[in-house]
C-alpha cells in the first residue's frame, strides 16, 4: 500500500489552461425561443491570463484588451466586472442577462479573446494591433509606437452600429431599440445590444486583426479592398460557429446534416437583422428570406455579382459566399461515406451520426478558418481585389500541405470561379496556375549572403523565444530601421547599401516589383538621401514578422514574412475621350499638383528560415500603368458608366440597405 509522504510545504499549483465564462453564442434572441434556448448559452473557455484589476473603471484589462464601461449617453460608467472574483470563477462567470451590463463586459471579454487566439493559431505568432503612429512638429510621420491593448467601449453609443476606430484603436459598440417587423420574435422597443452578439463582436475583433496585419487595406483603392474588410471579418464571425460543440450537433440534428437548408451556422446578427425590420439575419452566407413571403430561399451563385455589387457589405457577401460554398462542397464531399452506412429513413439521425456528422463539419470548418487568416501573410501589402486573397489561399495552403487530398484548393477555385472572380495575368483557373510561383534557389546570387540570410538568422533569434508582445514589437523596430547601440544594420539600409545603383538592384527591383534607381528612367540623377533614396518613389518596410505554423501533419515551419511598400506622385492626363496617360511624376512631400494622386506599389516576400531560401515574392508593382488608371479612375469616378468595375459616390448613397448597418471604420472620405 502507497503511502502518503506529508510534506511541509504544500505542492504549487500550475496556472489555469482556461477561464470559462458563459455567454450567447449568438446573440440574446435566441434564448427566447425553446428550440434554442438550450444551446444559445455556452462556456467559452478563454485562454488563461491575469487580469489586472486597475482601479474601478477599467476592467477586465489583459494582454490585449481593456474594457471601459463608459456610456456617454447616460453619462455613467457601469461598474466592472471582477472575473477573479472567486465566486464567479466557480460558477463560469456571470449568468447570461440583458439587463445585466457586467454581463455585457464578460460576453464582450470571452468573445474577443476567443478570437483573437483562433488567429494565433493559425499565424504562428501573437497578434499586434496596428502601431500607433505619431507626427512630427512639421506634421510629417515621426514614427510609430507600440499599442498594449484595444480600447473596448461596450455601450459607447446609441446607434444600430458598431465600429472599429482604427486612429484610436478602439472598439466602439452601439444598442438601439428594436423596429421589428415580426413581434414574435422580437419585442418593439427593447434594447438590442451589439455587445452581446458573438457576430458583431467578432467582426469588429477582426477588423482590428487585419488592420494590425496590413494597414494599408482601409485605403480605399480599388472596390474589392475595403469588400475585403467587411468580408473577411464575417467569415471569421461565421467559421466561430463551428466552435460550439452544443449549436453545432443541435444544427446537424435539425437538418439532417444537410447544412445547405436554413441554419443558423450560415447566418450573421439575427437579433439585429430583426431588430431593424428584417425577417431575417442581418446576413446569411447561404441563402435569403424574402420579405413578402418571410420564406427562406437558398442563394445561387451568380457570375455577375461580381460585376455588379459595388457596395461595401454587398461586395463583401460575394466573397463570403465563395468561402462558405467552398467549406459546403468540401463537408458534402466528406460525409457521403458516412450516409451511406447509415440506414436513413425519415426519422431523427442517429446521436452517434449526428456526432459523426458534426465532428467533420467542425473540422473541415477549422482547417478553412485557418487557410483563410494564414493566406493574410500571402497577400500583397497594398490594393488587394478577391483574385489576390484566391491565390494566397492556394498558395497558403501548398505551403502547409503538400497533397490535397480533401480537394480544398479545387474547391475554392470552383466556388470563386462561379461568381466570376478571376484573379488578373493568370492563364486557366489551376492550382499550378494559381499557386504563387516559387523561387527555387535564391535568385539574389552574391548579394543574399549579407543581406538577407545573415539578418533572418539574427532575427529569429531574437523575436523566437520572447513572450512579450512589446518586445517583439521593439525588437522588430530596430530589425527594420537599425539600432547604433546593438550594433544591427536595419533591413531598410541594408537594402539601401546593396539595392541602390547596383546590379543587384534590378534583379530585386525586378523580384519586387518596386523601384530600385539603376533600372528606372524616372530616378536617374537624383540625390539619394539616408531616408529616402528617392524623391519619386519613396519605401518602407512596413512590416517584418517571424511566424512559426505547425502543419496538419504536426511539421513545424518557420517563415519570415517581410512587407515593402513604396509610394509615388503621379500625374495625370485625361483627353476628352476620358482616355488615361501619366503625365509625369512628383515627391508628394512638396507638391500636390491638381492632376495628381498618390500610389502605392508593394510586395510580400515570405522567406523559409528552415531551408533559408526566398520562397515568394507577391507584388504589386509601382510601376503598373494598368493598376494606376484603374485607381485613379475608380477614385475620380470615370468610366463607372461604361460599366466598368468602379462604382460612383451615387451609386454609394442609393445602396444603403440593411447591409450597410454594420460599418467598420469611424472615418469616412
Ligand atoms: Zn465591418
Amino acid at each position: 500500500m502507497d503511502m502518503l509522504v506529508p510534506k511541509t510545504k504544500l505542492a504549487k499549483l500550475n496556472k489555469p489552461v482556461s477561464r470559462k465564462l458563459r455567454a450567447y453564442a449568438f446573440d440574446p434572441s435566441l434564448s427566447l425561443l425553446t428550440d434554442t434556448v438550450q444551446v444559445n448559452n455556452i462556456v467559452y473557455k478563454v485562454e488563461w491570463e491575469e487580469l489586472q484589476q486597475a482601479g474601478t473603471k477599467t476592467l477586465p484589462a489583459g494582454e490585449y484588451i481593456e474594457i471601459i464601461d463608459y456610456d456617454p449617453a447616460s453619462g455613467v460608467f457601469y461598474p466592472p466586472v471582477d472575473l477573479n472574483d472567486p465566486y464567479l470563477l466557480a460558477q463560469d462567470g456571470l449568468n447570461p442577462s440583458v439587463s445585466n451590463p457586467q454581463f455585457h463586459q464578460q460576453m464582450v471579454y470571452a468573445v474577443i479573446m476567443t478570437t483573437i487566439k483562433n488567429f494565433e493559431r493559425a499565424l504562428g505568432r501573437k497578434i499586434q494591433w496596428s502601431p500607433h503612429i505619431y507626427l512630427t512638429e512639421s506634421n510629417k510621420i515621426g514614427g510609430s509606437s507600440f499599442v498594449q491593448r484595444l480600447r473596448i467601449y461596450p455601450h459607447a453609443l446609441r446607434q444600430a452600429n458598431a465600429y472599429y476606430n482604427p486612429q484610436k484603436k478602439s472598439l466602439l459598440f452601439g444598442y438601439f431599440p428594436a423596429k421589428p417587423a415580426n413581434v414574435q420574435l422580437q419585442l418593439p422597443g427593447g434594447t438590442v445590444f451589439t455587445c452581446l452578439s458573438h457576430d458583431v463582436i467578432a467582426h469588429e475583433t477582426t477588423h482590428a486583426i487585419l488592420d494590425g496585419l496590413h494597414q494599408r487595406y482601409i485605403e480605399d483603392t480599388h472596390p474589392d479592398t475595403r469588400a475585403f474588410h467587411e468580408a473577411f471579418s464575417d467569415i471569421v464571425a461565421l467559421f466561430q460557429h463551428f466552435t460550439f460543440p452544443e449549436v453545432l450537433k443541435h444544427q446537424i440534428a435539425k437538418t439532417k446534416g444537410d447544412l445547405n437548408a436554413q441554419n443558423l451556422l450560415g447566418q450573421l446578427a439575427q437579433q439585429f437583422g430583426l431588430a431593424m425590420g428584417s425577417y431575417g439575419s442581418l446576413r446569411d452566407a447561404i441563402g435569403k428570406t424574402d420579405p413578402v413571403t418571410g420564406e427562406w430561399t437558398p442563394q445561387k451563385p451568380d457570375p455577375e455579382e461580381y460585376a455588379t455589387k459595388m457596395e461595401f457589405h454587398d461586395r463583401g457577401a460575394v466573397l463570403v459566399a465563395a468561402i462558405f460554398d467552398a467549406f459546403l462542397n468540401i463537408y458534402k464531399q466528406r460525409i457521403k461515406p458516412l450516409l451511406r452506412v447509415s440506414t436513413g429513413g425519415e426519422g431523427d439521425l442517429h446521436p452517434d451520426m449526428v456526432d459523426l456528422l458534426a465532428n467533420t463539419a467542425s473540422d473541415t470548418a477549422s482547417r478553412i478558418l485557418k487557410i483563410c487568416v494564414r493566406a493574410l501573410d500571402y497577400c500583397p501589402p497594398v490594393d488587394i481585389n478577391y483574385g489576390d486573397y484566391l491565390r494566397a489561399l492556394i498558395t497558403a495552403d501548398v505551403d502547409m500541405v503538400a497533397e490535397d487530398e480533401k480537394n480544398y484548393r479545387v474547391a475554392f477555385i470552383e466556388s470563386f470561379q462561379k461568381r466570376g472572380i478571376f484573379p488578373t495575368g493568370v492563364k486557366t483557373m489551376s492550382v499550378e496556375s494559381l499557386v504563387h510561383e516559387p523561387f527555387p534557389e535564391f535568385e539574389l546570387a552574391e548579394d543574399d549572403e549579407e543581406i538577407f540570410i545573415k539578418f533572418l538568422k539574427e532575427f529569429k533569434e531574437a523575436v523566437a523565444y520572447e513572450t512579450s508582445r512589446e518586445k517583439v514589437f521593439d525588437t522588430t523596430k530596430y530589425f527594420i530601421s537599425g539600432d547604433k547601440k546593438k550594433k544591427i544594420t536595419g533591413l531598410y539600409d541594408r537594402i539601401n547599401s546593396k539595392f541602390i545603383l547596383s546590379n543587384a538592384g534590378k534583379k530585386f527591383a525586378e523580384l519586387s516589383g518596386l523601384l530600385f534607381p539603376e533600372g528606372t528612367m524616372a530616378c536617374e540623377g537624383l540625390g539619394f538621401g539616408h531616408s529616402d533614396y528617392s524623391d519619386l518613389a519613396k519605401y518602407s518596410v512596413e512590416n517584418l514578422w517571424l511566424a512559426s505554423r505547425i502543419t496538419p501533419d504536426d511539421k513545424i515551419i518557420n517563415h519570415v514574412i517581410i512587407n515593402l511598400v513604396q509610394k509615388r506622385g503621379i500625374r495625370v492626363n485625361i483627353d476628352a475621350e476620358q482616355n488615361f496617360s501619366v503625365a509625369g511624376y512628383f515627391d508628394p512631400g512638396k507638391d500636390k499638383p491638381d492632376n495628381g494622386f498618390i500610389f502605392r506599389g508593394g510586395c510580400t516576400l515570405i522567406f523559409d528560415l528552415d531551408k533559408m531560401q526566398l520562397k515568394y515574392a507577391i507584388k504589386k508593382g509601382i510601376d503598373d500603368v494598368e493598376r494606376m488608371e484603374r485607381q485613379y479612375k475608380y477614385k475620380n469616378n470615370i468610366g463607372a458608366d461604361k460599366g466598368e468595375v468602379y462604382f460612383s459616390d451615387k451609386t454609394l448613397a442609393t445602396l444603403s440597405g440593411p447591409f450597410a448597418f454594420m460599418h467598420s471604420f469611424t472615418h469616412q472620405h
